[in-house]
């Protein structure tokens, strides 16, 4: 198997968690029936944080594989949240430090402004899926019907605007639920995750955010970045981002789409 075979992983077996839920069910059953509720209690909260948990944990491929690191010299710039009013001074600015980068599109924000795509595109750039409507606040918790939902439709915008469908996902605050791999399976998705944050999130301070990125900026590291927030930092913080790497010789390039 080459480097780039293992890259791009589609979910296998998306169910998989139902027999570990089973399982550790049936034993949490066993131990309370055995030594009674005070190890039976522990035992039960304990087995249901095992399956919580991950859901929060960007990184964690317990639901479904995730893509964290890459193997070679590049790195690779992951932008969330757009299109948006950044998207045209972050194409100029990937364009002059010479580096590409995957931007993860909100399916209803790219219907809206199908103009940015094709600029997206033309610059030889990659396209992600990030959700259809991006419900930040309760995506960890949507159901089966309404997260097959979010990612189908994103799917089907992106591929209405672009005349292919995105082969890379990325979950919405990196939060992937149960019913996440499912949905990937069916569209052909491998999801991503990241090995550098800077946390550019509302009440970002665009130095801080750069030097938290920059610690972690390594070959093979994928950067978490987004565009359109409301604090307006978000192509600064690219801009430096982009001189770090420029700084250390890391190139900004797109992994290969194919398995
Ligand atoms: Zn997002």
């Amino acid at each position: 198997m080459t480097a780039t075979g293992t890259l791009h992983r589609t979910p296998t077996h998306p169910w998989r968690w139902i027999g570990w839920l089973l399982l550790s069910q049936a034993l949490v059953a066993l131990a309370w029936a055995w030594l009674g509720w005070k190890a039976g209690l522990p035992l039960m909260l304990a087995s249901h944080a095992l399956f919580v948990v991950p859901v929060f944990l960007p990184n964690s491929g317990f639901y479904a594989p995730v893509l964290s690191r890459l193997p070679g010299p590049a790195v690779w710039l992951t932008i969330d949240d757009g299109p948006s009013d950044d998207t045209l001074a972050i194409l100029d600015l990937l364009e002059r430090y010479d580096a590409r980068a995957t931007f993860f599109m909100v399916g209803e924000r790219a219907a809206a402004r199908p103009e940015l795509v094709h600029e997206v595109l033309r610059r030889g750039h990659g396209l992600g899926n990030h959700s259809q409507s991006h419900p930040q606040a309760w995506f960890w918790r949507l159901g089966p019907r309404r997260m097959a939902g979010e990612i189908g439709r994103c799917q089907q915008a992106l591929a209405a605007i672009a005349g292919t469908p995105p082969r890379w996902y990325r979950s919405v605050v990196g939060m992937t639920n149960p019913f996440v791999a499912v949905a990937l399976r069916r569209h052909g998705l491998a999801r991503v995750g990241w090995s550098a944050r800077g946390f550019d999130g509302v009440h970002c301070r665009p130095d801080a955010v750069v030097a938290r990125i920059a610690r972690t900026l390594a070959p093979g590291a994928i950067v978490l970045l987004h565009e359109g927030a409301a604090h307006g930092h978000n192509p600064a913080i690219i801009e430096s981002v982009l001189r770090q790497l420029q700084a250390r010789g890391l190139p900004a390039r797109l992994p290969p789409e194919t398995a």
